[in-house]
Parts: C-alpha cells; sequence; structure tokens
C-alpha cells in the first residue's frame, strides 16, 4: 500500500516507522542514551563533519525522537519536525532561528501567556518589536506589516476567547511578501486542522497538550514547510541553546499520537454537547466555542477546521469572587491549566494562564475577570454536565440565601 495515500487516522499509528529495522519490535523501542559509540576514530571524525549519516549525540539526535518527528511531519503534512523538550523551547527556538535584533513580529491579537512573556523580553533585551495587530482581512495584514516586519506569529484558534483567524488570507499576504508565517495549533491539534497546507511555513505545538493527551508530559513539536530549515534549527537553536525532548518524553508521544483521532473525536462530541448546554444556563453570560452558530468567526472555523475542537470558554454571570466559588464547587470537573487531557479541566485564564498579562492588554484580548475556560475532557458528557449542572444550583442556593439573610 502506497504511503501516499494512507489517511491521517493511519499515519498517526504507522507512519515514521518500520518494525523490521527494530527486531520486529511492534512498538518503537526507547533508546535511553546520552550519546552513541563510534566504531573507530575516523568514522566520528567523518560524522562531525557531516560527511556521514548516523548518531552523535543525543542533542543532536536519538533514534526515538527521530521516529516522533518523522511521523509528525507525515500529518501535518511538513518536509521536516522537530522535537523540543517543552511547546516554549519550540516557540523560542523558531522565533529566535527566524529574527534578529531590531525585527519586527507580526502577531495575532491574542498569544499564550508564556509566549506574550518572551515577546516582552524580546523586545527589552534585543530590540524586537512586536504588534497584537488585526488580521481579519488582507488590507489589515498589509497594514500591520512594516519594513522590519521578519515573522508573522499566529494562534487560532486564539487563547481563551476563541477567535479564529483566517489562515488562508494571512498567508497570502505573507507568501507574496515573503514574510515567513509561524502558526501555534495547539488547541486544533495536527487532527483538526493543517496550517501548512494553508500556506504557513512553520507549525508548532505543545505536546503537553492534544498529542500527548494523558496529562504526563511536557513537550513541544515544531514541523517545517522546508526541511532546510529544521536542519538549521536543529545545528543552532536547538543545538545550542539546548531545550530538547528526553527519549522517553518522545515514546510517551508516540504512544499518545496513536489514538489522537478517536481522542479527538469524542473530545469535540462532548464539547458540542457542553456548549450546548452552557449557552442556555443563565449563569452564563455568553459563550465562547466556534462551533457556536453566533460565535463571530463561525464561518472561518467551518471553512479551516475539521471540527470544532475541545475548548470552551464562558464568560460566568456574576463576580470574579462568584466565578472562583463555582470553579470549587466543582467535583470532577478538576481545577487546573493545560488542557487536551482525558480529563475535563477549568481554569480561570485572568488570574492564572494569563495573569503575566497587563490589566488593560487583558481586557483588549478580550479576557474578563469573569471568563472561565473549560477544556473538555474523555468523561460520559452526562456526568460532565451533571456537575457543571451541580456546582451553578449551589452558586444559586448560596445567593439566595444571601438575600434572604
Ligand atoms: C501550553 C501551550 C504552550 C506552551 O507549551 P508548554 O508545553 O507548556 O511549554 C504554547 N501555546 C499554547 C497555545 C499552549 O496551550
Amino acid at each position: 500500500m502506497s504511503t501516499e495515500k494512507r489517511r491521517f487516522e493511519t499515519e498517526v499509528i504507522h507512519s515514521g516507522y518500520d518494525s523490521k529495522k527494530y527486531e520486529g519490535s511492534l512498538t518503537p523501542p526507547l533508546f535511553q542514551t546520552s550519546t552513541y559509540t563510534f566504531s573507530h576514530a575516523a568514522e566520528g571524525e567523518r560524522r562531525f563533519a557531516g560527511d556521514e549519516e548516523g548518531y552523535i549525540y543525543s542533542r543532536l539526535g536519538n533514534p526515538t525522537v527521530k521516529v516522533l518527528e518523522d511521523r509528525m511531519s507525515a500529518i501535518e503534512g511538513g518536509e521536516a519536525s522537530l522535537a523540543f523538550g517543552s511547546g516554549m523551547a519550540a516557540v523560542s527556538a523558531v522565533l529566535f532561528y527566524l529574527l534578529k535584533s531590531g525585527d519586527h513580529i507580526v502577531c495575532s491579537k491574542g498569544v499564550y501567556g508564556c509566549t506574550f512573556g518572551l515577546l516582552e523580553m524580546m523586545e527589552e533585551k534585543f530590540a524586537i518589536t512586536h504588534e497584537f495587530a488585526d488580521l481579519s482581512s488582507e488590507e489589515a495584514v498589509k497594514q500591520s506589516i512594516l519594513p522590519n516586519t521578519a515573522c508573522i506569529y499566529v494562534e487560532t484558534p486564539i487563547n481563551p476567547t476563541m477567535e479564529i483567524i483566517d489562515l488562508e488570507v494571512v498567508c497570502r499576504v505573507a507568501n507574496e511578501m515573503g514574510i515567513p508565517v509561524v502558526v501555534d495549533n495547539t488547541f486544533s491539534s495536527p487532527y483538526l486542522q493543517n496550517p501548512l497546507k494553508m500556506g504557513a511555513d512553520f507549525v508548532l505545538h505543545s505536546a503537553t497538550k492534544y498529542i500527548g493527551g494523558h496529562g504526563d508530559v511536557i513537550g513541544g513539536l515544531l514541523v517545517a514547510k522546508a526541511a532546510e530549515s529544521i536542519t538549521e534549527i536543529r545545528m543552532t537553536t536547538q543545538k545550542d541553546i539546548g531545550g530538547i525532548m528526553s527519549p522517553f518524553d518522545a515514546w510517551l508521544l508516540l504512544r499518545g499520537l496513536k489514538t489522537l483521532a478517536v481522542r479527538m473525536d469524542r473530545h469535540c462530541d462532548n464539547a458540542e454537547k457542553i456548549a450546548h448546554y452552557l449557552k442556555k444556563h443563565p449563569f452564563v453570560r455568553s459563550i465562547y466555542f466556534p462551533g457556536d452558530i453566533d460565535h463571530p468567526s463561525y464561518a472561518i472555523a467551518e471553512k479551516q477546521m475539521n471540527r470544532w475542537g475541545g475548548l470552551i470558554s464562558f464568560d460566568f454571570n456574576g463576580t470574579k469572587e462568584l466565578a472562583q466559588a463555582f470553579m470549587d464547587e466543582l467535583k470532577l470537573i478538576k481545577i487546573a491549566v493545560s488542557l487536551g487531557d482525558a480529563e475535563t479541566l477549568i481554569q480561570h485564564p485572568a488570574t492564572m494562564t494569563h495573569s503575566v498579562v497587563p490589566e488593560a492588554t487583558r481586557q483588549e484580548m478580550g479576557i474578563s475577570d469573569t471568563l472561565l475556560r473549560l477544556s473538555v475532557g474523555l468523561e460520559s458528557w452526562e456526568d460532565i454536565k451533571e456537575d457543571l449542572d451541580q456546582a451553578f444550583s449551589k452558586i444559586e442556593e448560596s445567593a439566595a440565601m444571601k438575600q434572604e439573610s
């Protein structure tokens, strides 16, 4: 069977691995080694000179990690990939590769909290400036680009408001102007959207989230349209800064990836039902879910994503204290940052993931003090709904009691 014709659900299980090369081992072996022996000095010399293929030292490459990298290239549709010790190591490696002192970055209006921190640091220390730009039309994208713009960095859906950026529009303008586009695809996972196929140059993931899927690994993955850029990043920002992935984490991520398609379908099924439930609840002022027909980005999401994803944000109809009291009443749903795990998780962006963002910027990003973000897990959706329901009821009861007294 030609590998060209294989579908996503098959690629996440098989691509990048040939058991015949590994004693028939069904599962990719774990190469838990720091270094590799050379059979003679000349072999070492050739490998260091780049005249011969082969492993040297695990900061430069590892066979288990390579299976994961090759699998990611296949499922995102890139030429090559690189694994990192965290999503942030992937973000910083690609940005430090693309940018130099004095450059400018155009960003989506809203980025992951630590990416925001990194952008601030780059500005302060290296005079690399950034702008959170309106990217809603070709005109708007063009207007945001300065003579020193060296990269467009996009998250879509945007965390936590679920606003969607039209990747085709952004990439069309950027490709014409020769500006590389980097997309943080963590929220969608490769199952729901493939930015490289829409014209992006780099796609990255916090593998900690849907790719791992079990809340037991921190990791990052970067996939590039062009293999040469990955070779360069491997030998510069990865080799010299050193944010590499451990072989064991790559092994766990390979295991997680095998079930990505089935897990994502359940995440999406559950999220659709929970979004429907939340939207009608009197304690919910508004929901932010790409699959909500009233969501401002619904049409773009429909065009660009295969399904709506497993994340829902909602504005609690009350005070910040009441929203926090609601979180405390939840029993099944756990209070935790991160997302994409089997367990349903809830967090309060203003005081947790986005607490580093100054208040004014946070308000601009649409992150109010009553916004809550739910990562819908793989449990029975009825149990998730019943947990939300009992917590809402407790808040209602305590509000009623306060009124009486
Ligand atoms: C979690 C996350 C990151 C950072 O990844 P780590 O693995 O925690 O370093 C980056 N972007 C998005 C959208 C994330 O959710």
